[in-house]
């Protein structure tokens, strides 16, 4: 990967150090949650055991100090990003950033943020985009928000293989439209969405753009700010950094005049006991105490990502897809999701197997050594577009090996015999 060989990589993970005997597991769920690097890991033990103080409270140095390394690991994040210090959000996880957005719209259609917010109220006549490939933490949020405001979503169709384009999303995108909500990558298919394309498309009818960017910010170079979204959101715990951190990205003059859908300390300017005025982006957003620790480990992930280089990740990661992809077009009775051989797509590859529920698949390939993710993937509008209940995923990040990718492939192409259902058995 880069300068670096993987083997050299791994040795940066205690995860894949500490053998107990024999083979390590492969760990091929990295798009659920990767592992950490010792250096994410330390960072949060260092910040802990030598910096621990409340941030932008009080007056004293130790509070001065947390608060530097907090706002710095915000610029940081930022830069990794394309963003400007204001447009970075701290949220939980990106569900949680996604329902700032949703709830903050609410809040705006319920009068709250006056007439800067008024801008966001959606009525009957509106409509919200997604495209059935969303996973449901881009798409359960909306359903609650057009079920308050009277807006109606508009699904952009996935084909067989839970593919869409940019024509699908110009047949669902008209003067009505008001949100475009996709994901760059999907957790899924692995499916490469054409942002740029979209974004001009959502632009042009006077519609914002959020960006699920969950699977692409941990993978491959993202700058929000050139793509020119409007809202993006990702998670901390998929780019080699902690549980309990996110991002929710917004261009500054959006963020200022969306209203804060969780209100309390440290958000505001000015209270009286029926009023609260609030604090420009992004701290209007940052309600109660904050998860310092977690911020600042999230920085040397991206610090980490950034030395390996992120055209070099995605470089690897495609590999390994490519790989996958490759050996199991080769297995008969398994059926790849998303984009068919020779075709671009991200570093993930899902599979259905015909005969047997992936909940086994996952079982058998768990004995051969093997994790992967199993079930709907939190996405059953696409599932059953696809027509299966559920598929089984194989994902990669720096640290993964093609070794890993054939020990995939070698053993579900067992699958179906272990299982009796090879042609000629079931019979
Ligand atoms: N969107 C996509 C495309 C995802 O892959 C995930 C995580 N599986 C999410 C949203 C939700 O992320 P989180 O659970 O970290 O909020």
């Amino acid at each position: 990967v880069g300068s670096r060989t993987v083997a050299d990589i791994r040795l940066d993970f205690p995860a894949f150090t500490q053998t107990s005997g024999g083979l390590a597991p492969a760990y091929l769920d990295s798009a659920a949650t990767s592992q950490r690097p010792r250096a994410v890991l330390d960072a949060e033990r260092e910040y802990l055991e030598h910096h621990l103080a409340p941030v932008h409270r009080g007056a004293s140095a130790a509070v001065g100090l947390s608060t530097t390394l907090f706002e710095d690991a915000r610029a940081e994040v930022a830069r990794f990003v394309g963003a400007g210090d204001r447009e970075v959000v701290w949220t939980e996880n990106a569900t949680d950033a996604i329902n700032m957005v949703t709830l903050g719209i609410a809040d705006a259609n319920a009068g709250l943020g006056g007439a800067d917010a008024a801008r966001f109220a959606l009525g009957p006549d509106d409509e919200i985009v997604l495209t059935e490939a969303e996973h449901h933490a881009n798409l359960i949020p909306w359903q609650r928000l057009a079920a308050k405001t009277g807006a109606r979503l508009r699904p952009i169709p996935v084909d067989e293989h839970g593919l869409w384009s940019i024509d699908d999303a110009a047949a669902a995108v008209s003067e009505r439209t008001r949100i475009v909500a996709f994901a760059e990558v999907s957790n899924v298919t692995g499916y490469l969405a054409p942002v740029a394309d979209m974004v001009e498309l959502a632009h042009r009818h006077g519609a914002l753009v959020l960006l699920d960017a969950c699977q692409s910010v941990p993978h491959r170079p993202v700058d929000f700010g050139a793509m020119g979204v409007d809202f993006a959101a990702f998670s901390g715990h998929k780019m080699l950094g902690p549980n309990g951190i996110g991002v929710l990205y917004g261009r500054a003059e959006l963020l200022d005049a969306l209203p804060p859908a969780r209100t309390g300390g440290s958000t505001i300017t000015k209270v009286t006991m029926g009023t609260a005025e609030f604090l420009p982006a992004p701290h209007r957003f940052e309600a109660g105490t904050q998860p310092v620790s977690q911020v600042v480990a999230l920085a040397e992930a991206v610090r980490y990502l950034d030395a390996i280089g992120m055209q070099e990740v995605a470089r690897h990661e495609a590999a390994f897809a490519e790989r996958v992809v490759e050996g199991v077009a080769a297995i008969p009775g398994v059926r790849i999701v998303g984009p068919q051989p020779g075709a671009p797509r991200a570093g993930l590859v899902s599979v259905g197997v015909d005969g047997v529920h992936a909940h086994d698949v996952g079982q058998f390939l768990d004995e051969a050594g093997v994790v992967v993710r199993v079930g709907h993937h939190c996405a059953q509008p696409l599932h059953r577009a696809l027509g299966l209940t559920a598929t089984t995923r194989a994902s990669a990040h720096v640290y993964t090996t093609a070794e890993e990718a054939d020990r995939f492939v070698e053993a579900l192409a067992g699958v179906r015999r272990f299982f009796g259902v090879e042609q000629g058995v079931t019979a």
